[in-house]
């Protein structure tokens, strides 16, 4: 018989009561450190006063008025975000795969406004992660996530992350896009290189065609800017974030130049929940926090502390650990095996991580940990491979 939860996760059997900063604290009592941070979402760590205090502060005024009003803090958190990105534009919603949806329609009728409709197909990479509604899962292109919900929703097309020659050849009279996630999560965090970037930004404005980026995973400050693409003078024409952007409270957007937007007028596209008061109290102190000064150089030295003792770690286990990559507080630890024995025993010592693709141990901390909590991660990694090094 199914349970009354519909079985689609494969869940780790814990479950916790309440989370402090980095800390999160089973219902069993039992202290964990969490470089998953909600897979990316709590970006601010768990329980800050400052998010707390405009939930509350929020919740007693307004939670919910719908888009058929004007909402202020919708206007201003669009204005904070246009002020710190490429974009003139942004949509609100509640999840990373919406805020792809609005990027597709973006897309999509941008060509349809400018007398060009058959124009509707996007080129993406392969082992891309976007979301898990039919059209994500298209766009994702991964069989594994296909299986079962066939028909494929139609309009996208796959080439080798990172092959710029493979990109150009898939270019037909019906592309209108190319999509890529600048530094891959799902597939084991893989970077797109800045010339990697650069020359489909170059086929982009050559072919006359839009360039969207999914920074669903690694925008808002994951990797020490803003956004990832930041670290290469490459700008997209699109880009979806959502994740760290809520700091847990589910808020996603779809951001985008005015050109590309030009389809998207009144009744184009809609929200319910998109944008509403109380995620916008909460995104807006998100806002805050992440603009202030020294928070994304404060995630850079973190990221280059983590990235150094790992550096370590690897040379010291090298049968259990075979590398270690990624960006700012967006690691990848290359398992020299299946990394879920790594995964079971960091957990068991106090460290919760997650998996991704090609054998890698995904370390996503929260951007506001200390020093202190990377020196604890490592010692309890560098005692977890030693004990896993025996036990094999
Ligand atoms: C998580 C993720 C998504 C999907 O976000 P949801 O909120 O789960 O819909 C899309 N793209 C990337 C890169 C992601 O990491």
């Amino acid at each position: 018989m199914i349970s009354a939860l519909m079985p689609t996760y494969g869940r780790a059997d814990i479950a916790f009561d309440r989370g402090e900063g980095p800390y999160l604290f089973s219902t069993e009592g039992a202290r964990y450190l969490d470089f998953t941070a909600g897979i990316g979402v709590n970006s601010l760590g768990h329980a800050h006063p400052r998010l707390v205090s405009a939930l509350g502060a929020q919740a007693k005024k307004l939670w919910h008025t719908s888009n058929m009003f004007h909402i202020p803090d919708q206007q201003r958190l669009a204005e904070r975000l246009v002020a710190h990105s490429f974009a003139d534009t942004v949509f609100f919603c509640n999840s990373g795969a919406e805020a792809m949806e609005c990027g597709f329609k973006t897309v999509r009728s941008h060509f349809d406004a400018a007398g060009d409709p058959g124009r509707y197909r996007i080129i993406c990479a392969d082992q891309a992660f976007h979301g898990r509604t039919l059209a994500t899962i298209a766009a994702g292109g991964q069989e594994k996530m296909l299986k079962g919900f066939e028909p494929a929703v139609d309009g996208f097309d796959h080439v080798g992350f990172g092959n710029l020659n493979e990109t150009r050849a898939a270019i037909g009279d019906q592309t209108a896009a190319l999509l890529i996630e600048p530094v891959q999560g799902e597939a084991g965090i893989r970077t797109a290189q800045e010339d990697y970037l650069q020359g489909l930004r170059e086929i982009a404005d050559e072919y006359g065609l839009l360039l969207f980026f999914d920074e669903v995973q690694c925008g808002m400050g994951r990797t020490g800017k803003l956004f990832a693409h930041e670290w290469t003078g490459v700008t997209p024409d699109v880009m979806a974030v959502a994740k760290g952007i809520g700091g847990g409270f589910p808020v996603g957007a779809c951001l985008a130049t005015g050109d590309a937007a030009s389809g998207m007028v009144p009744g184009s596209h809609g929200s319910t929940y998109g944008g509403n008061p109380l995620a916008m109290a909460v995104a807006n102190t998100v806002m805050d926090v992440m603009l202030e000064d020294g928070f994304l150089a404060h995630v850079r030295d973190m990221g280059a502390k983590l990235l150094a003792g790992l550096e370590k770690l690897v040379a010291a286990h090298p049968s259990v650990l075979a590398g270690v990559r990624g960006m700012g507080l967006m690691i990848g630890l290359v398992c020299a095996d299946d990394p879920k024995p790594l995964i079971g025993k960091l957990r068991g010592n106090g460290l919760l991580t997650v998996l991704a693709g090609g054998n890698v141990v995904r370390l996503l901390p929260p951007l506001i940990t200390q020093g202190a909590q990377i020196d604890e991660a490592l010692a309890i990694l560098d005692e977890s491979c030693a004990q896993l090094g025996k036990d094999s």
